[in-house]
Parts: C-alpha cells; structure tokens; sequence
C-alpha cells in the first residue's frame, strides 16, 4: 500500500520513487487550512506543490480554507447586522471565504500553466442536512470531478460547505474543511488524504508546553480521536470520525516544510509497542462540587437535569460512596459555562436540602492516550507515581479503555505535562 511505503522516505523522494518504478498513479485529496492560503504568495506556494504532484502524474483534489482570519471576519460583519444572526443567511455569508481562495488557487496554477477548475460545495454538489452552522454531509456527487481528473485538470473544491435538498447553503462547523477532505477522499476512494497545515504533523504534546515533544510518524483514529477531543486541535473531531468510519487513510503535513507527517490509520502490530502515544491537555476547564446529598435514587439525573437542559456539556463525573445516607458529586464543564452551571448548581443544592457548592474554575484536565493501554498493566500507576514524585496533587481521575485523566490545579499543567512525558519516554521514541 502505498501509505506504509511512505514512512521510509520523504514524501516527495517517496512519490518520484513510485513513479519512476512505474509502481501507479494515485488519487490525492489535498487539504490546505486558512494559513497555508493566508496571502496571495501563499496561495502561489500551494500552486506550486500542487503543479509538482500533477506533474509526477497523480490526480489531485484540493480543498481550501478561506484565508486565515476571513471566517472570524465575515462573522463579525454579520454581527454588526444582528445580535443572532439568522443562521440561514450567515451560512450564505461564511461560505464566501471558501470561493475566494479556490477561484484564487486556480488562477495561480493556471498562470503556471497547470489545467484547474474552482468549485463550490453546491456545484460539486455536496449534499447535506439543513442544519444551518453545523450541516453534516449526506452524499457527494463525484461524477464532475471524476470526469475533470480524467482529461488531467487538478480539482480545486471549497471546503466547509455544501447544499440542502432545497439548494440553500450549508456550512459544517468551525474547522469544517478537513472533513469536506476527508469526505471527498471517502467518496473518490482516494490513495490518501493530505491535510496540509502550519504544524509537520501530530505530536507526543504541545510543543510549546514541552520541547522534547516529538513528531510521531503513526497514530490510530482512536488515540487520535482522544487527542483532538482533548484539545490537540490539529483537526477537526469529525473529520478524524469520518476518516475511521470509511478508512480513509489520513496524513497531517506541514504546508511549508517537506516531511511525511504523520498518518492516522488502522492500528497495526508495528504499533504496540508503544504504550502511550500521546499527552493531551485541556485548560478550559472547570469543576463544581455539591456534598452531602441526600443518597436516593433520581439524584444524578436532579443534579445534572437542569445542567443538561440549559444545554451545558459535562465532561467528567465522580459520585462518592455514600456513608452517611449522604453523598458528594463532582462534575466539570467548560470554563464558558462555570458561571451558569454554578448558580443551576445552587439553586439544585436548596431544592435538595444538600450540605453546599463548591466550585473551581482554576483546574486542567491532562491525560496521557495509547492504544497500548489495553495490553498493559500499571500504566495508571507510572502517571500516578510521576505526578506524585513532583508534588501535584490529583483533584480527579477518569479513565476509558485508552485513555487516563486527572484533574490537577492550573498551575501544575507544564509540570505535569513534562513530568508525563519524562515518565513514559516519549522523547525516545518507541516506533523506530
Ligand atoms: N473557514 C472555516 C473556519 O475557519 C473552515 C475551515 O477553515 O476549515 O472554520
Ligand atoms: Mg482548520
């Protein structure tokens, strides 16, 4: 398969390799985000690599963010017209970054000489839901864009939207691009996937937080799935969803440096030997506490109803055995919803006759991620002994088949980052 191939060799080195041994011509879906079409000289970058790759001979379909900042842009416009603005008419609105850049790219490669033609999600046509802001894709026309790739022209396609079945425009969420990609790959039955962005690839960490961070040349979508839902935001969740759910092999690159990334795939056997891939962190959170509460049944469902109802998400939930006929409930929300979920937590703790609230919005999730997980014994243990050896205290636990969290007070996030990462050897590398 041309995508285990790829790990040996630089991507570039790695396709003239497979043409000049005649190995076969792929199909590739390019994702470039919002920086990489940030300028007018970028968007001559992208031309570039994108004329190179045809060249070699390789069908190619691109799929473009609006230019960094137009998105935020375009909704500030809309919010100078409307509080709310109608979701109807910004979807209108918000899908106007997309046009410009394909229209852009086209120009660009058609100016170096390369065959192109622009599309916008309804002329392809992606088909979606009518759920205006967060449409999801139902079916995508592929019969134009094969017959384009056929007579050699390169298909430059607008992320983050498509039509309803009444023909009004669609946008899929914040990020939406990645799975216009991966969908259009899915579809085509594309060779790869290739989302171009400003980082090489998936890290063991946030670099920023700890510079021993390495680049990892593999990831499942499950571990990747975890790490994205944990704020590693290198791609949007639905995406890495869609790309498990059809097999669509999927590679994060970097726009402007040559490497071959990391490829999200299938777990393989190659792969066990890593415990953990990868640390995740959340800084956005934020735990209430409500003690002594009278233990009967239909508490959980009182304490978290009103939650629920005024549409707060609840991450992590811990319930105390109860010892006295009373119990203690902890759950932690986003730090956007503390206040809210604070004073719907009090008004349950009078309606209950509980004891009092307590409520903190100074916490972080980190959780170390490794499909490795379910084989091995006492990595809950080795985070524990790590965390403990620096003197930060664990506020919370939570864990999932591959994945162990804690909550810890803010200040000790870079500590505990680092001190995790130290502990599993993530900076060695237990790939290669
Ligand atoms: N332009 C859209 C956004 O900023 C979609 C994307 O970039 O993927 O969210
Ligand atoms: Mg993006």
């Amino acid at each position: 398969m041309v995508y285990q191939k790829a790990k040996t060799f630089y991507h570039s080195e790695f396709e003239e390799t497979l043409h000049t041994t005649g190995l076969k011509m792929a199909l590739y879906v390019y994702k470039f985000g919002g920086t990489s079409v940030g300028n007018v000289e970028r968007i001559k970058a992208v031309a570039e690599k994108v004329k190179k790759a045809h060249d070699l001979g390789d069908q190619i379909v691109v799929v473009l963010s609006a230019m960094s900042g137009e998105t935020n842009r375009l909704i500030g416009l809309a919010k100078q017209m409307q509080v709310h603005p109608t979701e109807r008419e910004l979807d209108v609105l918000i899908s106007t970054g997309e046009q410009v850049t394909v229209a852009l790219l086209s120009m660009a490669l058609h100016e170096l000489g390369c065959e192109a033609c622009s599309y916008t999600g309804s002329q392809v046509k992606i088909l979606t839901d009518s759920s205006y802001t967060k449409a999801r894709i139902r079916k995508i026309d592929d019969d134009r864009i094969h017959a384009d790739l056929n007579t050699g022209k390169v298909v430059v396609v607008a992320g983050f939207q498509g039509i309803d079945e009444q023909g009004n425009i669609t946008t899929l969420g914040r990020g939406g691009s990645d799975t216009t990609a991966v969908a259009l790959a899915a579809a085509l039955k594309a060779d790869e996937c290739h989302i171009y962005t400003d980082v090489d690839g998936v890290y063991t960490t946030d670099p920023r937080v700890e510079p021993k961070a390495r680049r990892l040349d593999r990831i499942t979508f499950e571990e990747m799935l975890e790490m994205a839902s944990l704020g590693s935001k290198v791609l949007q969740i639905r995406s890495v969803e869609f790309a498990g759910k059809y097999n669509v092999a999927l590679r994060v690159l970097s726009s402007f440096k040559e490497g071959c990334g990391t490829l999200i795939t299938y777990e393989e056997s190659q792969m066990e030997s890593a415990l953990i891939s990868g640390i995740a962190f959340n800084r956005d959170e934020a735990k209430l506490t409500i003690t002594g509460v009278p233990d009967l049944p239909g508490v959980a469902f009182k304490i978290l109803g009103p939650i629920a109802d005024a549409n707060i998400e609840v991450d992590m939930i811990v319930q105390n055995i109860a010892d006295d006929a009373t119990t203690d409930f902890t759950f932690t929300v986003h730090r956007n919803d503390y206040q809210r979920a604070k004073s719907l937590l009090e008004q349950t703790c009078a309606t209950l006759g509980a004891r009092k609230v307590t409520a903190d919005d100074s916490i972080v999730k980190v959780s170390i991620v490794g499909v490795g997980m379910r084989s091995h014994a006492g990595i809950a243990s080795t985070m524990f002994q790590a965390l403990a050896a620096e003197g930060i205290n664990i506020r919370m636990i939570a864990t999932s088949e591959i994945k162990i969290s804690v909550v810890v007070d803010e200040k000790y996030l870079e500590l505990a980052v680092r001190a995790l990462h130290a502990a599993f050897k993530l900076e060695q590398g237990s790939e290669d």
